[in-house]
């Protein structure tokens, strides 16, 4: 793999594009700027204030297909011109009542339906707790009962998931449920393991989210995969680093509890590495979908596969990157005929803030990424000057 082939890298990018993508990063890599802009951007948006214009212009463009499903499936089409399938989400957060639960789910189906008929979109995504009340995931991954409208309101969500399932099978779409914060987590691998053993039968339609740099995830794979082989279904592992380690290391600190979460990225990565060696062996009752923009952790597995002579279309292993990220990876991988997947989010600009602030953080904060970024993006734009490429 040559994941310096910044031709490759950048096929979907114009000129002006490119130039704008070299912009925000060199914006994001700015860490004070990120901090307070995001702080001053969450209080301008509880407060009302128009900031969505700053956003669509920036951030919103970079990581987004666009605001209708409209715009986004064209952007998918031109992925898939170039060997990229898609995953689309409706990426608005925080629906925390009863209405917005119902809108989330609508937005799931409507995605679904998007996939019918295109083998551009062979997965699709959600997120239990936009399905489902934050404080039931809680109280029922500490094992505390609920009360009568509790269980009624937690079984409205169970059947949310449920009928997402049902029509995902019936479109033949695969499912990834994401990781979310530890102190909800239970709740919603209970929820994944069931709904694995219920579906993953003939195929693997049901992907489940493991967080490498929780510690006990090992230990977890280890019972997942045992579990399946006990009772006779398959499993489909998204396997992630996780996103939540500042709120995750400040909780278990408020509360004087250990953190979860690995004590350095060095024994992060090695967490990973050791899903890894769990689950490549597998690969034939395990789906492997890493999500990843980590170099390093994509090479283990390419040359995993070269060297135990799987194909690099292998069915059960996918690669899966951010839109707007890491394009050096997807697009090399792609042009090698390796299963690459993006998660391309969209929805209105105003709605889909939250997840951008998070895009923009996570790139000042994931040391090294941001600098490679803005090195390849240079690489390329100087490489198209000295060809005079029109794009
Ligand atoms: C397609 C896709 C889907 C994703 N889905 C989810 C999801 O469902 N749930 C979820 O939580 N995340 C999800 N993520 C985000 C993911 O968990 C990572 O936060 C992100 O991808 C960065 O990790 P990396 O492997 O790409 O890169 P790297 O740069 O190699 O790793 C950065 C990661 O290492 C870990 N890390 C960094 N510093 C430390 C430290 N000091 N101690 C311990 N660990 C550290 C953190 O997890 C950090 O995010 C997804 C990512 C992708 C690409």
């Amino acid at each position: 793999m040559n994941f310096e082939n910044t031709k490759e890298a950048y096929r979907l990018k114009t000129n002006s594009e490119l130039h704008r993508a070299l912009y925000l990063y060199r914006l994001i890599a700015n860490n004070t700027l990120v901090t307070i802009g995001s702080k001053v951007a969450l209080w301008a948006l509880q407060l009302g204030l128009p900031i969505s214009g700053v956003f669509k212009h920036t951030v919103f463009k970079q990581f987004c297909a666009g605001t209708a499903k409209e715009d986004s499936i064209k952007l998918v089409h031109r992925l898939a011109d170039l060997n990229v399938k898609s995953y689309m989400h409706f990426a608005a957060e925080g629906q925390k009542t009863e209405a917005g639960m119902e809108y989330s789910l609508k937005k799931t189906l409507e995605t679904l339906s998007f996939s019918k008929d295109s083998g551009a979109l062979p997965f699709t995504v959600f997120k239990a707790t936009s399905l489902g009340p934050f404080a039931l995931f809680e109280k029922k991954s500490a094992g505390i009962e609920f009360n009568e409208s509790e269980l009624a309101a937690w079984d409205r969500m169970l059947k949310r998931i449920q009928k997402c399932c049902n029509y995902a099978q019936k479109l033949n779409v695969r499912m990834l449920i994401d990781a979310e914060e530890s102190w909800v987590q239970d709740a919603i691998d209970e929820i994944a393991e069931g709904l694995m053993e219920e579906y993953n039968r003939e195929q693997t339609l049901i992907f489940t989210t493991v967080q490498m740099y929780r510690k006990d995830r090992l230990s977890y794979l280890e019972y997942l995969l045992q579990k399946a082989e006990k009772k006779g279904f398959t499993i489909g592992i998204k396997l992630v680093r996780g996103a939540y380690i500042e709120k995750e290391n400040k909780r278990a600190q408020n509360r004087g509890i250990p953190s979860p979460i690995c004590e350095s990225k060095k024994a992060t990565d090695r967490n990973f590495d050791a899903g890894l060696d769990l689950i490549l062996p597998k690969v034939d009752r395990c789906n492997l979908f890493i999500g990843s923009h980590s170099e390093s952790s994509i090479l283990k597995v390419t040359q995993w596969m070269k060297a135990h002579q799987l194909p690099n279309n292998h069915p059960t292993v996918w690669f899966s990157q951010l839109y707007g990220m890491a394009d050096h990876i997807s697009f090399n991988l792609a042009s090698s005929g390796y299963q690459v997947v993006k998660y391309v989010p969209y929805g209105p600009v105003k709605e889909v803030i939250p997840y951008l602030i998070r895009r923009a953080e996570e790139n000042t904060s994931v040391s090294g990424q941001t600098p490679r970024e803005l090195d390849l993006i240079r690489k390329e734009i100087t490489r198209r000057k000295l060809k005079e490429v029109a794009y």
